[in-house]
């Protein structure tokens, strides 16, 4: 017999609801408020640019916080953030869309890897949380893309294109840890999508990008919850309304500026690593 044939129940079948995989409702509070409280008073301490086609790393302690702006014109940022005492602690791509969805936005928390897996950084501020889900399913910000990488490309296309966001989050995290590039290279992780539009098709499933609606000004705002080192890469895809892995889109820099609150946020504390502990392999019956 061959497959594909649907049975006769099929239209059934398809008709059973959904249940929400993760919900979130018993996730530790962000404590929201009080941090949105905390940023109404904040001293600039330190900003770094992102030139275009280009990464660099930057340093956030517990307990402050970041922003990444739009300056010069519209610009995906590709996002990666490490425990900055602990490069094998990363932000976990895949389970922050598990717990919040495909896109984040303000008091959605980005987790780190397993073991550790507690929240990295809560997102304080969005100036593009009106744009929603458009006509196409797409929206910004989201952890579903990896970034974009030469491997890929070279497997798509045969072309060599070397600043990508891969390529150039690997060299700034190479020149700030002091690493060999190689050795860079398997620290660097699924982004974070900064600024960019994207979804996943409705008739094939394919994952899509169009231009972004990020304009000069917009910024995202981020709580440091445990000592962080960021990477951002301004994506050669410009506001990847066109192409990505090349030369020809248009881009433009990005600025990060870092933020001391005059006031830390009430009863606030670093997050624990989480709690669970394999029991002994003999013990696991
Ligand atoms: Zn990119």
């Amino acid at each position: 017999m061959s497959g594909g044939h649907a049975p006769d129940d099929a239209a059934a079948r398809r008709a059973v609801s959904p249940v929400i995989a993760y919900p979130n409702e018993t996730l530790p509070t962000s404590n929201l408020p009080a941090l949105q409280k905390a940023r109404m008073g904040l001293e600039m301490i330190g900003e770094i640019t992102v030139p275009p086609r280009q990464a660099r790393c930057f340093s956030v302690p517990a307990g402050h916080f970041f922003r990444i702006l739009s300056t010069e014109g519209p610009q995906v940022g590709d996002l990666n953030l490490w425990n900055a005492d602990d490069l094998d602690e990363r932000f976990y791509s895949g389970k922050t869309r598990a717990l919040h969805g495909s896109h984040v936005t303000t008091g959605d928390r980005l987790w780190s890897s397993f073991p550790h897996f507690r929240p990295m950084a809560t997102i304080t501020h969005d100036t593009l949380d009106w744009y929603g889900i458009d006509e196409f399913g797409g929206s910004v910000h989201d952890v579903i893309g990896t970034r974009c990488d030469p491997y890929t490309n070279k497997l798509l296309s045969g072309d060599e294109y070397h600043h990508c966001c891969h390529s150039n989050l690997t060299d700034a995290l190479a020149e700030h840890a002091g690493l060999a590039w190689r050795d860079a290279e398997r620290h660097v992780h699924d982004v974070m999508n900064v600024f960019m539009c994207t979804g996943f098709s409705c008739d094939t499933g394919q994952y899509f990008m169009k231009a972004s609606p990020v304009r000069p000004g917009d910024y995202m705002e981020f709580f440091a919850e445990i000592n962080l080192l960021g990477g951002l890469s301004a994506c050669p895809g410009g506001d990847c309304g066109t192409t990505h892995s090349s030369r020809d889109p248009a881009c433009y820099p990005l600025m990060v500026e870092v933020f001391a609150p005059l006031n830390p946020p009430e009863n606030w504390h670093p997050p624990a690593v989480n709690a669970y502990l394999p029991p002994p392999i003999d013990l696991r019956k």
